[in-house]
């Protein structure tokens, strides 16, 4: 069958392709540790829950605005502000199911044939996919594990140029949980305006960043309100990736020509998701702050345990829920690695080329997941890996 050019570099998304085969060896009777997913373990708080269970009951089930509702936009708005230290205003948000449509519209928005952009590799294979289908040209730009997974810098002055009409930012980062410093976005900032470039800047970990730290964002620094789009959502902060609940914050004209691409594509977002989502923001953040410390419990405990394993290294991450171990002193691939460690361990993870080129060489392990199981998994691989 013949289908449109745009559509042909398209693949799957690695940890669904792991998460596949790891369900299939679970059903021959294996017990299978999942390290691959990179979604909360938690259950949504029963708080959030409940207003969306009443909102359906109330009726809320019917199509509504375009944008987003109303409430819900002011409180993105006023909440997404205060801990950006920026000023934004309703009209600004656009509400989306999940948070990748405000990845992809923007960007359909924005980048035509020829354009080229920039985003992070490793990096979340969605950017990859949607310039493709924006029919753009992608640039992939290092990060640097000397640098905590942040940008390589002397390679990305290389890539920027007047031809940059996007550059695509993701702090803290998937598959690396790395946070990029102030300083390195005050570089990126200043290049984007030397060269009239859009920034998009997917802040989905925001919330999830430990030591009592915070992740700065390039939407707060001077001159970068009028080219900057920040996606951020609700499935990682409030456990709720089910409920698809995400948002877009941009300038003014780009949020009216981007609604433009939701009224046809998407409709709206389901009203009683909406309701749970205002509850989210505004109701008590304590279950946030629990999972927050859980978190770091287990991101503490892995990446002990992997830097107490022969031939690994593994960074501490600031951020997210992942760890990007360097399993290069093994001389194999990351797919073989990752292929070995499930079939022979019952360890589920994601070779670091699910997400570029330059993720040879790592694995992406989610710590979403008990540290019971956690200490279990690196006692299994402990014996794979001596076995090499
Ligand atoms: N951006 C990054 C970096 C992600 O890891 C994810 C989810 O895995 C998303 C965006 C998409 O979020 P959502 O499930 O709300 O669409």
């Amino acid at each position: 069958m013949n289908f449109a050019g745009r559509t042909a570099k398209l693949k799957p998304e690695g940890a669904y392709q792991v998460l596949a085969l790891a369900q299939e060896m679970e059903a021959r009777g294996q017990e299978i540790i999942h390290l691959e997913i990179g979604q909360p373990d938690f259950n949504t708080p029963n708080h959030i829950s409940m207003a969306g269970i009443w909102a359906i009951a109330e009726g809320h089930t019917r199509y509504n605005a375009t944008a987003g509702m109303p409430e819900l936009q002011a409180v993105i708005a006023n909440d997404a502000g205060q801990r950006r230290g920026i000023e934004i205003f309703p009209e600004q948000v656009l509400v989306s199911p999940g948070a990748k449509p405000n990845l992809f519209f923007p960007t359909l928005a924005l980048v035509e044939q020829g354009d080229e952009v920039i985003y992070p590799n490793p990096g979340f294979p969605t950017y990859e996919a949607m310039i493709d289908v924006a029919r753009g040209t992608p640039v992939p730009a290092p990060l640097l594990e000397e640098n905590d997974f942040s940008f390589d810098l002397e390679a990305f002055d290389r890539l920027i140029n007047e031809r940059t009409r996007l550059i695509i930012l993701n702090s803290p980062s998937n598959p690396t949980g790395g946070v990029m410093p102030l300083a390195d976005l005050e570089h990126i900032s200043a290049a984007a305006q030397r060269y009239d470039s859009w920034v998009l800047s997917d802040e989905i970990y925001t919330r999830l960043v430990f030591d009592g730290q915070e992740a700065p964002s390039i939407a707060a620094l001077p001159g970068m309100s009028e080219r900057t789009i920040i996606m951020d959502g609700f499935s990682k902060t409030y456990a709720m990736t089910g409920w698809r609940l995400g948002y877009g914050i941009m300038p003014a004209p780009l949020a009216r020509r981007v609604q433009l691409l939701f009224t046809h594509a998407l409709g709206s977002t389901a009203h009683f998701t909406q309701i749970a989502g205002v509850e989210a923001l505004s109701g008590t953040q304590e279950p946030v702050e629990a999972m927050l410390a859980a978190y770091q419990l287990r991101r503490d405990t892995l990446v002990a345990g992997l830097n107490a394993l022969p031939g690994v290294s593994c960074r501490k991450p600031q951020g997210a829920f992942y760890v990007f171990p360097n399993f290069k002193s093994f001389g194999k691939s990351s797919i073989d690695l990752a292929n070995r460690l499930l079939e022979e361990a019952g360890v589920a993870v994601l070779p670091g080329t699910a997400f570029g080129a330059y993720g040879e060489g790592y694995l992406r392990m989610a710590y979403a997941n008990s540290v019971e199981n956690i200490n279990k998994a690196l006692e299994r691989m402990e014996k794979v890996l001596k076995s090499l």
